[in-house]
């Protein structure tokens, strides 16, 4: 998946409308289409990496950024005390989506005790 096909840097480019939390220089965090929780926003690097397992030396400071960002944009979406982060990683993460992103899962009540993909 080239830059030019990938849906999240479409998103970053602005050719896909997203509903935007939250961006800065480096990193989009913005809501997931299909939420799978009350509160369900993704934060990205602006920079395509394609997954965590492809993660590089390079990427240290966007990446710490991203996990630096979430409990302060968890709070304001109202994930007021606590949130669960997911990232799928290759096919046995079952990731669908080329491009790393961190979900953010939250809301008022305790979320099941896992996440389940429906398909
Ligand atoms: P993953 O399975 O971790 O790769 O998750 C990809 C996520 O991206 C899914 O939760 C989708 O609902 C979400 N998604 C796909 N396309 C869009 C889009 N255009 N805008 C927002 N979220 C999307
Ligand atoms: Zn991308």
């Amino acid at each position: 998946m080239s830059e030019q096909d990938c849906i999240f840097c479409k998103i970053v480019r602005g050719e896909i409308p997203s509903r935007k939390v939250y961006e800065d220089d480096q990193i989009l965090a913005f809501h997931d289409i299909n939420p799978a929780a009350p509160v369900h926003f993704m934060i990205i690097p602006k920079k395509h990496i394609a997954s965590l397992g492809e993660a590089e030396e390079e990427d240290r400071d966007v990446l710490g950024r991203i996990m630096v960002m979430t409990g302060r944009l968890a709070r304001e979406q109202g994930s007021t005390d606590g949130f669960r982060t997911v990232v799928n990683t290759g096919r046995v993460g079952r990731q669908d989506v080329y491009h790393l992103h961190v979900h953010i899962l939250g809301g008022d009540k305790p979320l099941p005790g896992m996440i389940h993909k429906s398909k």
